[in-house]
């Protein structure tokens, strides 16, 4: 999709996290982000600042062990 396409090859995405300006660093699933950050409810995916990738890796530590054990 051309639309997607124009996104990525862009390259100047912000952290989707309110009232932050930082740049993107991470892509991650919306559902999981939102236990940490706000940020508009419409996305699947947001992007995350280093800082709130920080964040949400600490916030989200155990949802995504239990995925990962799911798999296993
Ligand atoms: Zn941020």
């Amino acid at each position: 999709m051309a639309f997607n396409l124009y996104e990525i090859m862009s390259g100047d995405k912000k952290c989707q996290v309110r009232d932050c300006n930082e740049e993107s660093h991470k892509t991650v699933p919306a559902d999981l982000a939102s236990k940490v950050v706000s940020f508009d409810s419409k996305l699947t995916k947001v992007h995350l600042c280093k800082e709130h990738y920080k964040k949400y890796k600490k916030g989200t530590k155990k949802e995504r062990e239990v995925l990962r054990s799911n798999w296993d």
